[in-house]
């Protein structure tokens, strides 16, 4: 057994294998037991190493809770509309030049709060048959719009670098493709995986590949993920970060400020701050909006602008991603000007501090 099948195997999927590894007390077993029953569970031997305690933020990003079996008004199955602009299998084509397409509904690990946990994991959605595969292809073929693919699922670095590099070199043969983007957890939840075989496979002729690596807290960024990132950059490909605002996992301005300058220091260039989506039974993990705008707030004025990701909202229904952030400009007279009765740019500094800006003469 190489060392990835030997991480797979002892990665943990049941309730009584968390309580075992002391992941999870006894009493809780009952409770994990009837979370697991609809959702997927998956503890790497990387993420479990990293739990001290069973409310730590690692933990709460991993180890099931029976507050998942609760849900709130407004929470669905679907919450940001994938299948709304799904036109055919395996293929989400949400904004005109650019598609997601899945290719597999598993995952390294089940984080408590995914707003695909409908959808993926063993049981859920089934992976892409050939015929399906072929007719995706055969639909970015025809819509010479899409310039960039998004390949995300589940997680597509679970496929083996054989399969991975057929898929790249299928996009890349696509003469509108440029870009094969790939969302990830796997740096930091396996990263054993991120081989020179796989990292070899990312790379194609033709289309420029980037990875989105997903990670929550800056203690995700172990020697090993560092490793596994670095990997990928010094083969030429380039990293962005995705994270997930969470309640008790990174939603203090110290966090927010150490997980952003984690990622550049591993030179990947933080890029999204998901608001957390109506997935059912996640109210415990999200925060509020004001809330997340007041941390924003705060990473401006703590770190350089090389950390600042974008703080995003995915609009339920489909209607894709807008900003949320907090809003530094707005208009006002300027008290004791000589033009006081002229309306003036009002701009807000990174101490909070207000200043004036006069409108183009
Ligand atoms: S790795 Fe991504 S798709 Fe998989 S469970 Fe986590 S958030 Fe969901």
């Amino acid at each position: 057994m190489n060392k990835i099948d030997r991480q797979l195997a002892a990665t943990l999927r049941q309730p009584a294998e968390l309580v075992e590894s002391g992941l999870a007390p006894a009493s809780a077993l009952g409770d994990l037991e009837k979370v697991a029953a609809r959702y997927a569970i998956a503890v790497t031997p990387d993420i479990a190493a990293l739990i001290e305690d069973p409310d730590d933020p690692i933990a709460r990003q991993f180890i099931p809770n029976v507050a998942e079996l609760i849900e709130q008004p407004g929470e669905n199955a679907d919450p940001i509309g994938d299948d709304a602009h799904s036109p055919v299998p395996g293929i989400v084509h949400r904004y005109p030049d650019r598609v997601l397409f899945k290719l597999v509904h598993v995952c390294a690990v089940y984080c408590r709060f995914c707003f695909r946990r409908e959808m993926v994991g063993p049981g859920k959605a089934t992976a892409l048959s050939d015929a399906a595969y072929g007719r995706a292809l055969d639909y970015i073929r025809a819509h010479r719009e899409i310039w960039e693919v998004i390949l995300t699922g589940g997680d597509p670095l679970m496929l083996s670098p054989r399969r991975l590099a057929e898929i790249i070199a299928d996009l890349a043969a696509i003469d509108h493709v440029k870009i094969v983007r790939l969302h990830t957890r796997v740096p930091v939840a396996d990263p054993a995986r991120i081989s020179p075989e796989l990292v070899a496979a990312l790379r194609v002729e033709g289309a420029t590949t980037w990875v989105a690596v997903h990670a929550n807290h800056p203690r995700e960024l172990t020697g090993d993920a560092r490793a596994a990132c670095a990997r990928l950059v010094d083969a030429g490909i380039p990293l962005v970060s995705q994270s997930v605002l969470l309640r008790g996992v990174n939603d203090d301005a110290e966090t927010l400020a150490a997980l952003m300058r984690t990622f550049v220091e591993c030179r990947i260039k933080p890029y999204y701050l998901h608001h957390g989506d109506l997935a059912p039974g996640t109210a415990h993990l999200r925060t509020t909006i004001e809330a997340g705008q007041a941390l924003m707030r705060s990473l401006r004025g703590r770190v350089s602008g090389l950390c600042q990701p974008d703080y995003v909202l995915d609009i339920p229904g489909g209607h894709g991603k807008a900003p949320i952030g907090p809003n530094y400009l707005s208009h006002a007279n300027s008290p004791g000007s000589e033009l006081d009765q002229q309306i003036r740019y009002c701009i807000i500094d990174y101490c909070g501090d207000v200043h004036f800006y006069p409108p183009k003469a």
